[in-house]
């Protein structure tokens, strides 16, 4: 039942801790919009910083970054979560 399968897939959220993150956020080309101040949450809309950064999401192969906020992260377990962390 291959729908079984990427749902289980799509419900792993990788979240991103201290060290780890710069080498992350490299990756998935999100640190110099994080760096600029112009990374915001794909859900929200507000502006993340390094303290406020919950996790991130693939959406149709593009990262996008995810806040801290409940409401955010219970969003972004319904999308596709890749390749980081
Ligand atoms: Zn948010």
């Amino acid at each position: 039942m291959p729908g079984l399968a990427r749902w289980l897939r799509r419900t792993e959220i990788k979240a991103i801790h201290g060290e780890q993150l710069e080498a992350v956020l490299r990756q998935a080309g999100l640190w110099e919009p994080l760096m600029a101040g112009r990374l915001v949450c794909n859900f929200c809309g507000a502006t993340i910083d390094q303290a406020s950064i919950g996790c991130i999401v693939k959406k149709e192969g593009v990262f996008h970054a995810c806040c801290s906020g409940l409401s955010c992260y219970m969003a972004a377990r319904g999308e596709e979560v890749g390749g980081i962390g």
